[in-house]
Parts: structure tokens; C-alpha cells; sequence
């Protein structure tokens, strides 16, 4: 390991993750670029679109349901588990876009989901909210008001919750340290995450097989996959 990334981790009060699909890639969750975001000839990042659940709702639910299914038979990898395991020696909060759950699974206790959860629904028409964690059988699921339910996920397109992005930023403007792992930091407004953090002087590290369109503002870039560095980062504290 970087002797400079371990002094930093080191001497770091507060670590900022900022995760995205990558992170769960090596659970056997898709990502949606590249290859991968196919989903029966259909690419994923058109789906997951107010439009596309309008034109379609039940096509949209039905690739939602196939995620749904996808998600709640996986497991947390050595790279969730080892932000996780970070907690006994830090202060660390994971913003995430995941709207997997695999961070919480893995232990994590404060984690924010910009992009919501593949276990919440909500009415299109009427304030109904919930958490379903069992199988839809018909496409569109229906609200008791007889409107449309939909995925309480943020699509493309969509703004995040205002509540949850304030915190975010909280995070972001006072950390040392933020870890940016397994995000292509396209989407919008999470890339602009670790530009609060540097602003405040944080150093940022980030973790991902390939370059991004921000690994010129990162201070140290590991090429390799979450689930190989991140231990490999806890395993400082260890020594
Ligand atoms: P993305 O698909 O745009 O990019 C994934 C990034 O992860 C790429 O830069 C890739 O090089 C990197 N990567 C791939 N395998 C990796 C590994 N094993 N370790 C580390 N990095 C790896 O993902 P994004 O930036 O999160 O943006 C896409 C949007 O898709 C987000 O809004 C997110 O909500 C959503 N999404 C979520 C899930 C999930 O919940 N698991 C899955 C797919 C998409």
C-alpha cells in the first residue's frame, strides 16, 4: 500500500465514501454501462427514465422486478465489508447511488442513499410510501387509490430529495478523507460530491479498475477493483 494514502488514512477523523455500481459488480449486480446495462436488448440507462416507465410501465417494472429478484439474492463483497469494518477505527459515512442495500447488509451504520432503494415503492398519484421486500406478480403493481406504483428510486432525469442531498454535502464539506469507489462519476448531482470535499481540503482517493472523468482531480487513484483495495486499505489499521 501507497505509504502517503496510509499516513492520510492514518490521521483521518472522518472518511466519505462515495459509492456507485461498480462497488457491487463483484456481488454480481450489474452495472449499467458497458455491456453489462443490457438488459434483454434494452439499455438499461433508457429505462430507468420517467419517460420510458410512462411509455411502458409494465416493461419497466418488469426489468425492475428481474433487478429486485437479482438484488435480494446477493451478498456484500469484501469491498462493502471492508467499509464496513472501517468503523471500529473511524468516523465513516457511505453516500451511496446504490440502491442495492449491500452496504447496510454488510454492517455499515450510516449510509445515505441519494438514489433511494430497490425495496421502496411509491404511488405515481396519491402520498402512499412503502417497503416491499417479496415478488410482484402483476406489472404495473397497483396502488388501493388505483393509480400506478412505481420504483421509489431516483431515475435519470430526477432530482434527489432535497433532505438527503443537504446531508450529503454536510459530509462531503467536512470530511478528511473521501473514497470514491466504483462510480464512473457521470451522474449528476453525486459527481459534484467530491468537489465540496476537496474545496474543503479533503484528500480524495479513488478506486476503480478504469479512469474516470474526474481521476485527474484525485489525489491518488488505486486501478484496481473494490473488492481487492478496500480491504487492503483496512488492513492499514491492523499493523
Ligand atoms: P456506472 O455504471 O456509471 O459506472 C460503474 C463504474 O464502476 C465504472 O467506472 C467502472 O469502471 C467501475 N467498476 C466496475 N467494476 C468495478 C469493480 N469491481 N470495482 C470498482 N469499480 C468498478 O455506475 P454509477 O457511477 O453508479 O452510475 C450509474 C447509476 O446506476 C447510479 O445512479 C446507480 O444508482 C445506478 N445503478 C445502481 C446499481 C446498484 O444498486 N447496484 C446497479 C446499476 C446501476
Amino acid at each position: 500500500m501507497n505509504k502517503e494514502i496510509a499516513e492520510k488514512l492514518l490521521s483521518a477523523k472522518k472518511v466519505v465514501f462515495v459509492t456507485g455500481a461498480g462497488i457491487s459488480q463483484e456481488s454480481g449486480i450489474p452495472t449499467f454501462r458497458g455491456k453489462d446495462g443490457l438488459w434483454r436488448n434494452y439499455d438499461a440507462m433508457k429505462l430507468a427514465t420517467i419517460d420510458a416507465f410512462y411509455d411502458n410501465p409494465k416493461l419497466v417494472w418488469e426489468w425492475y422486478n428481474e433487478r429486485r429478484q437479482n438484488i435480494f439474492s446477493s451478498k456484500p463483497n469484501p469491498g462493502h465489508k471492508a467499509i464496513a469494518e472501517l468503523e471500529n477505527f473511524l468516523n465513516v459515512v457511505v453516500l451511496t447511488q446504490n440502491i442495492d442495500g449491500l452496504h447496510q447488509k454488510a454492517g455499515s451504520s450510516k449510509v445515505l442513499e441519494l438514489h433511494g432503494s430497490i425495496v421502496k415503492i411509491k404511488c405515481t398519484v396519491c402520498d402512499f410510501k412503502d417497503e416491499i421486500f417479496t415478488e410482484f406478480t402483476e406489472f404495473p403493481p397497483l396502488c388501493n387509490c388505483g393509480n400506478i406504483l412505481r420504483p421509489d428510486v431516483v431515475w435519470f432525469g430526477e432530482g434527489l430529495p432535497q433532505n438527503v442531498w443537504q446531508e450529503a454535502i454536510i459530509h462531503a464539506n467536512n470530511c478528511d478523507v473521501m473514497i470514491i469507489a466504483g462510480t464512473s462519476l457521470v451522474v449528476s448531482p453525486a459527481n459534484t460530491l467530491p468537489i465540496y470535499a476537496k474545496q474543503n481540503n479533503a484528500i480524495l482517493i479513488e478506486v476503480n479498475p478504469d479512469e474516470t472523468i474526474m481521476s485527474s482531480d484525485m489525489d491518488f487513484s488505486l486501478r484496481s477493483t473494490s473488492a481487492t483495495a478496500l480491504p487492503e486499505l483496512v488492513s492499514i489499521f491492523k499493523k
